[in-house]
């Protein structure tokens, strides 16, 4: 993104942090050089050593102390949350400090158990026995975007903790105060300070973090620079978690729940003004439905109040990055232009602050760069399709599949449809959530990214799997090793047939 912030928000040296409801500075943060990511990393890796022995159960007790504090600060970290990131209070509660508080939680009850020692009975080898353990990675370099300077970036270092490691975090540019203040209630809970570092920067700070050493990177942002961190780490052999953009789409089937589909449509697409990687990116509307589903979306992006949440009750707050305004507005445009029609919304807003209105497009068709192009902003389009076989083949023409939505009242038929779109998650008649439900996997397919975070996958990535192998019996010796014989060559093969050769019951 480097380039992309308001370059009259950039001093030599430092990056300006902007109130996007405003256009008004409220900070600044040094953007750090290599040097500086080298010394990180450096003294991250130091207080890892001492972490890393603690035992597990110390660790989670230690660690839980960040929710605490974090609850009793958390009006503050909320405050801080609106005004530099243009949020909704509701949303900086509810998307970010609940969804980290929780996952602390519960990383720190289950992890002991998700990370003992687990056996790996063996089928053939029977007088031998093998188990994994895991083994914190070391350092593990943690990327994040603007959307949710929090949730995301504090929840996968609080996991990382959790698995032993040291994190240094490379914030985005748009968003550095937030986590600069993430490590003051670190510090405030008694945890080592240099176990968590924060470099702030531009993009070349974060490419500068993947050159410095880290064990492990956790990257969260745009397919475009997933795919430059893939190639750095690739050619550093660095392990890396991608998560990357979504499109998600919404299919609403002839039996669904108009009224439940159309309020989590609307929710779905304009939460956190539809900057949200799982946001409701295009619905496919069955016909027998598509006009009363229109109609209740239209009527409740018309009525939703949108303004900068720190001075007033909003519904939809400012976006967080003037040049995401650009891009939605150049999508918005070219659907009109060829011939979608705006029911709602339909253009930024005029004056200070950075806002688009909540848009709802209809007559969308699937060739329009609003339907294939990640929007991630407050715009909801919307297409009429045949029946559900059209829906699901429409959602799998995509280049992305993080995210999915299927609206009906029939489960079975849902859970159906479900399992045959292409997304990392689909749920059912609800949206968004499953990011605050920390025992779930989040992740995507083809281009919506690499692994797994949160749940037992994404603690366990968080370790280095080793496999330790040792005998339930004391032999002399394997029938195997040397001198090699004519005879035990035969009875080998004999037993081999026996065993994976055509049984003789079945002749
Ligand atoms: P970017 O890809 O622009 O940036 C993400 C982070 O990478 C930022 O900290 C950025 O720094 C940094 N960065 C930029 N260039 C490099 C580089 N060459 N090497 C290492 N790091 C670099 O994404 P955005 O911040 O714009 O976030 C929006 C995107 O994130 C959307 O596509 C969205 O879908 C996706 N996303 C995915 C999620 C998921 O769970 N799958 C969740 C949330 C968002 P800087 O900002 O300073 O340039």
């Amino acid at each position: 993104m480097g380039a992309a912030t308001s370059p009259s928000a950039i001093a030599a040296g430092t990056i300006t942090s902007i109130n996007p409801a405003t256009g008004q500075p409220i900070g600044e943060v040094p953007d750090m050089g290599a040097d500086e990511v080298r010394a990180a990393v450096a003294a991250a890796r130091t207080a890892q050593k001492d972490w890393a022995r603690l035992p597990l159960e110390t660790r989670c007790r230690r660690i839980a102390r960040f929710a605490e504090v974090l609850m009793s600060r958390a009006e503050e970290v909320i405050d801080l949350l609106v005004r530099e990131g243009g949020k909704t209070r509701m949303e900086a509660l509810g998307m970010e400090v609940v969804v980290v508080a929780d996952l602390v939680r519960y990383f720190a009850k289950h992890a002991p158990e998700m990370l003992a020692p687990e056996p790996v009975p063996l089928h053939l080898m029977k007088h031998r026995a093998s188990y994994l353990h895991f083994v914190p990675r070391g350092v593990v370099g943690v990327i994040a975007p603007w959307n949710f300077p929090f949730s995301i970036p504090i929840g996968e270092t609080m996991m990382s903790f959790i698995a032993g490691n040291g994190v240094v975090l490379k914030p985005s540019e748009v968003t550095p105060l937030i986590a600069l203040k993430a490590k003051e209630l670190f510090v405030a809970a008694d945890l080592p300070p240099d176990l968590f570092q924060v470099v702030t920067g531009r993009g070349g700070t974060g490419a500068a973090l993947i050159d410095a050493g880290i064990n492990y990177c956790v990257f969260t942002g745009s397919v475009a620079t997933g795919k430059k961190v893939a190639a750095a780490c690739g050619e550093r052999l660095i392990p890396c978690t991608l998560e990357l953009g979504g499109k998600a789409p919404a299919v609403v089937c002839g039996d669904a729940d108009i009224d439940r589909a159309a309020q989590a449509i609307t929710w779905g697409g304009f939460a956190n003004s539809g900057q949200v990687c799982a946001s409701v990116e295009r619905v496919y509307a069955v016909e027998s439905i598509h006009d009363s589903l229109v109609e209740k979306i239209t009527k409740q992006a018309r009525e939703l109040r949108q303004g900068d949440a720190g001075a007033q009750d909003v519904d939809v707050g400012a976006m967080a990055w003037d040049r995401q305004v650009d891009n939605v507005e150049t999508l918005v445009d070219a659907a009109i232009a060829s011939g979608a029609t705006v029911a709602a919304g339909g253009k930024r807003r005029a004056g200070a602050g950075m806002f688009f209105e909540p848009t709802v497009l209809v007559n969308c068709t699937q060739d329009m760069d609003v339907m294939r192009k990640e929007i991630f902003g407050p715009v909801i389009p919307i297409m009429k399709v045949q029946n559900e076989e059209e829906a699901v083949r429409l959602a799998n023409d995509s280049h992305l599949g993080l995210l999915a939505y299927v609206f009906t009242r029939d489960r079975e038929r849902g859970k159906r449809l479900a399992e045959r779109i292409e997304a990392g998650t689909v749920m059912i008649n609800d949206v968004l959530n499953t990011y605050a439900c920390p025992e779930t996997p989040w992740g995507g397919v083809k281009h919506s990214g690499i692994g797994r975070t949160h749940s037992l996958l994404g603690l366990r990535d968080l370790c280095d799997t080793r496999h330790v192998n040792h005998d339930r019996v004391a032999l002399g010796r394997e029938v195997w090793w040397y001198p090699y014989k004519e005879g035990t060559f035969r009875a080998l093969l004999r037993g081999a047939r026996l065993l994976f050769g055509k049984r003789p019951w079945s002749r």
